[in-house]
């Protein structure tokens, strides 16, 4: 993927909806009958078992191949249930196959209404046409819930508005994984889609609180990135807070958008998070939009 996508003329969804067709599907085991699938737009966690498979979240059609690949190494069941974590593309695009071959989905009820119509977002400069009705998910959350499958418990959060105004987070609790989409991207820097609810001060509250519900021994699910920990959830809460504050320092001495930019105030950042789709100049634009 291209390191620099905002000087490329290409909108990030096109690149990241093209690279789909070709990249391959990492399968990792974690405890209890759950799965993580890497490679097709965010993570996709598998949840196995008599009741059918759990998906959270759907990937990107063009790597469907690969996925139905990985989806039969994990077991026999059906997909029988999908959870969006939020409305993004990367992780709703699959929708449409995958209710065609069974899957009911459940998302939260902003998830339901972007899918539902046009949307812009105009950081990624990109306008999505409303999904197809098999795509849309048919059992909408509009508070926190507790689903029992696969004889295992799911806890479904619903986040404050943080990355956007759809974001749930979903706790595996007998097995100790969290999963926490995009309110974490494990080693980079996040997107924050202004357009739909999300802000950088959202973000660091949901950071927050990911770091306050997990111990030593929770395994962490980011919506991008290897799989985590608390460590690295909490090294990522901090630069999200450090960001924030040499930005909004700059921004109260009345510096434009493009002079805060050339103050690189993410340059001692950039080597270890600005290596993925969101480079530091980028997210020190996304940054500045919410600080102040
Ligand atoms: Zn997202």
């Amino acid at each position: 993927m291209p390191r620099r996508l905002l000087a490329a003329t290409e909108s990030p969804v096109v690149t990241i909806r093209n690279a789909a067709a070709t990249a391959k599907i990492t399968v990792t085991k974690l405890r209890g009958n759950v799965s993580v699938l890497e490679g097709s737009g965010g993570n996709i966690a598998v949840l196995i078992g008599g009741d059918g498979k759990l998906l959270v979240d759907a990937g990107i059609p063009g790597t469907r191949p690969r996925i139905t690949e990985a989806l039969a190494g994990l077991s026999n069941d059906p997909v029988k249930h999908l959870i969006n974590t939020h409305w993004h593309f990367d992780h709703t695009d699959g929708n449409e196959w995958l209710h065609s071959i069974g899957a009911e989905i459940t998302a939260h009820e902003n998830t339901r209404k972007h899918l539902s119509e046009t949307t812009r977002v105009e950081d990624w400069n990109f306008t999505f046409p409303p999904a197809p009705p098999g795509a849309l998910p048919t059992k909408v959350l509009t508070g926190d819930e507790t689903l029992h499958v696969n004889g295992t418990t799911l806890a479904l959060k619903c986040y404050p508005p943080a990355h956007t105004d759809s974001d749930i987070s979903l706790e595996f609790t007998d097995a100790d994984i969290l999963h926490v989409t995009d309110t974490f991207w494990n080693g980079y820097y996040p997107f924050i889609d202004y357009s739909t609810g999300g802000s950088i001060d959202g973000m660091i509250h949901a950071a927050e609180a990911n770091v306050a519900r997990v111990t030593d021994k929770t395994i962490v699910i980011p919506g991008h990135g290897p799989i985590g920990n608390k460590s690295q959830l909490t090294e990522f809460r901090d630069m999200l807070v450090a960001v924030r504050e040499k930005v909004a320092a700059l921004k109260k001495q009345g510096k434009s958008r493009d002079e805060v930019v050339t103050a690189k105030p993410t340059a001692n950042y950039d080597a270890k998070w600005g290596g993925f789709v969101i480079n530091g100049e980028f997210f020190t634009k996304l940054v500045y939009k919410g600080a102040g």
